[in-house]
């Protein structure tokens, strides 16, 4: 069934154009074509024709007078031509040398005719290019998924061939990948589990950052599941029409009981589980979705083995009623990768793509630190892209290491204008990070420095590579990374006795870990343990918010500032210490533009005698 947006008001619209048609064809169109072999000519032509002795045919009406005449080439044509009052006429006839028959030349057109032109044929018309407008209408409408299908859930039904991911496609995530495990087994053999008595979750919840293999796991659970696996988007719930994103609930639903035992999977649930709000007339479609989801999840029977799986990187939004037990009882948590699993991802990802025979994914690993999964299979594909941008045949440890930088900096601006004395001051900012990270005891390594810029808008950088995974900060690695992220505008200040916009990244950076150290982490001499902020949004930046008093706000912008001064501070020290060094090795970086750890701390280490 189709519909319109507004079907009685289109429809009067067409009613009208049809009208309006019709009157046009009937004033002007159908005269034209009924008329065009009558021609009207002047009365004398008529007596000429007469004399003439071409008149065959004669109908004489009360206003009008229509004869036959032979033409020029011979042929019969009626013409018509005004009634004149012409007592003579008669006798003009009689003495015309043919014989002039009195008959009705003008026909009266065929009534049967006359309905056809006047109706059934504007009728016709209207009826193909309406056909037409709707055909158009349709093919525009259906990329505007199921704008016109009234409520019928079109959920992706997937067996396992089909989408051909496993969990050995899913690299880390181990927990995550035990509990789903289990919901597969338990599909498989749901006896097993009811001879103990034991129920299985009716939902389980997959929450996580973007990028960290979430929808990849449903998938893989399809994949290994063999049973029927539904997947629907949390967004193909929102409909045009109220009540529609309920009737597909209720659809999917029924379709789930039907195919039992069978995976439900849900992604981005919060689109359609969002907390429900107390404002009245909030969005009511919305919430009809949300409250007719609730009803279904508790009017199925757990034994009956229809699981539904959803996924979010939102769950503090989602509303308390779907994440009680019984609903989204077990919720499985997709984190950020840790280097051992980077590493495992990375390998899975280069199984894809032809590589060199020795590739050091650990070292990639630990460059990557806080990557998601999507970032590490996007770094694969890059080096690959590469390796073929280059003419080789196979993926190198160049490759994957210059991608890195790829997806954390953009690509190198290789023809960038930068004037020699910018050049300078950049190469000194960047070994002013680089040293100040040196000379303290708890700064990771320099990975690498480099002063090409990159398409990101960075005019260069210096990397640090951790040896291993951390997964704590102490206060003392804070202050120490707080005092690296200085030390490139102390070292414009030192040399060139200026500063510049180029610390703009680091200003952002520092300032945001001292704030988290005063209102989060109680690392402050001012506050003791006190949350002073509140984080939000947990997978997705991590916005967070104040929740003080303003004079207290007040107090840890000032204090935020003494921790930032005091880094400041140590590295201006640290690197009028190490003068002679800063001088040599920015040197070197000028020359070089990009130059290793190893190097740098070669150059470090150096004794000059
Ligand atoms: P999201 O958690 O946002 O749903 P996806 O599951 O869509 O993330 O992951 C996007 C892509 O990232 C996947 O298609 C896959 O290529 C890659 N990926 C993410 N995590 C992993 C992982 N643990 N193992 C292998 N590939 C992964
Ligand atoms: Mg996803
Ligand atoms: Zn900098």
């Amino acid at each position: 069934m189709k519909m319109e947006k507004n079907p009685k008001k289109s429809l009067m619209y067409y009613i009208i154009i049809g009208f309006l048609l019709i009157f046009v064809f009937n004033a002007v169109i159908s005269p034209m074509i009924r008329n065009q072999q009558i021609k009207s000519t002047s009365y004398s032509y008529f007596l000429e024709q007469i004399d003439a002795g071409n008149v065959s045919e004669v109908e004489i009406q009360d206003q009008q007078i229509f004869f036959v005449a032979d033409d020029e080439d011979g042929s019969k044509q009626i013409y018509s031509t005004g009634k004149m009052d012409d007592p003579n006429l008669t006798e003009r006839m009689y003495n015309s040398e043919s014989e002039i028959a009195f008959t009705s030349v003008y026909e009266e057109s065929d009534p049967l005719l006359d309905f056809f032109f006047s109706w059934i044929l504007p009728i016709v018309l209207l009826m193909v290019i309406w056909n037409v407008f709707m055909k158009g209408m349709n093919k525009r409408m259906s990329n505007m998924p199921n704008a016109m299908s009234f409520g019928k859930n079109n959920a992706k039904i997937y067996v396992k061939s089909q989408t051909g991911k496993t969990f050995s496609d899913v690299a880390g995530q181990d927990e995550a990948k035990e509990a789903l495990v289990e919901i597969v087994d338990f599909l498989h053999n749901p006896q097993k589990y009811a001879e103990i008595g034991a129920n299985l979750p009716k939902g389980a919840l997959l929450v996580g950052p973007p990028g960290t293999g979430k929808t990849l796991l449903a998938q893989a659970v399809a994949g290994e599941a063999n049973v029927p696996f539904f997947s629907i988007s949390g967004s193909e719930f929102v409909e045009m029409f109220v009540g529609m994103g309920a009737a597909k609930v209720r659809d999917l639903f029924k379709q789930a009981n039907e195919k039992a035992p069978c995976i439900v999977f849900i992604d981005e649930i919060d689109t359609i589980g969002k907390k429900r709000d107390g404002n009245i007339g909030g969005n009511d479609e919305r919430e009809q979705t949300l409250n007719q989801l609730l009803t279904e999840m508790d009017g199925f029977d757990g034994k009956k083995g229809v699981v539904i799986l959803a996924a979010t990187n939102r769950p503090e939004s989602l509303d308390p009623a779907l994440l009680r037990p019984g609903r989204f009882d077990r919720r499985i948590p997709a984190e950020l990768p840790d280097l051992g699993g980077r590493e495992a991802i990375l390998k899975v990802h280069a199984c894809k793509v032809k590589t060199e025979k020795y590739i050091d994914y650990n070292a990639i690993a630990r460059a990557t630190a806080g990557a998601s999964g999507a970032e590490l299979a996007n770094i694969i594909n890059e080096a690959a892209l590469r390796a073929v941008r280059n003419g080789r045949k196979a993926v190198s440890q160049s490759d994957l290491e210059e991608s890195v930088e790829v997806v954390i900096a953009g690509y190198q601006r290789k023809n960038a204008v930068i004037s020699p004395k910018e050049k300078e001051i950049i190469a000194y900012h960047e070994i002013g990070h680089a040293l100040v990270a040196a000379k303290q005891q708890n700064s990771a390594p320099v990975h690498k420095i480099t002063i090409i810029p990159r398409t990101s808008g960075a005019l260069g950088y210096t990397m640090q590579v951790d040896q291993e995974d951390k997964v704590l900060i102490s206060r003392e690695e804070a202050l120490a990374r707080i005092a690296t992220l200085t030390g490139g505008r102390s070292a414009e200040e030192l040399i060139f006795n200026t500063c510049t916009t180029g610390a703009s990244n680091d200003i952002e950076q520092a300032t945001k870990l001292a704030r988290a150290m005063v209102t989060r982490y109680g690392m402050s001499s001012s506050f003791d343990m006190m949350a002073l902020e509140t984080v939000t949004n947990q997978y997705l930046g991590g916005d967070a918010s104040l929740a003080c008093s303003s004079e207290t706000a007040a107090k840890i912008d000032e204090e935020v500032n003494a921790l930032i001064k005091n880094a400041h501070e140590k590295a201006v020290r640290i690197l009028s210490e190490n003068m002679d060094k800063l001088h040599e090795l920015a040197h070197y970086l000028l020359e070089k533009e990009t130059i290793t750890g190893e190097e740098f701390m070669n150059i470090l280490n150096e004794v000059h005698v």
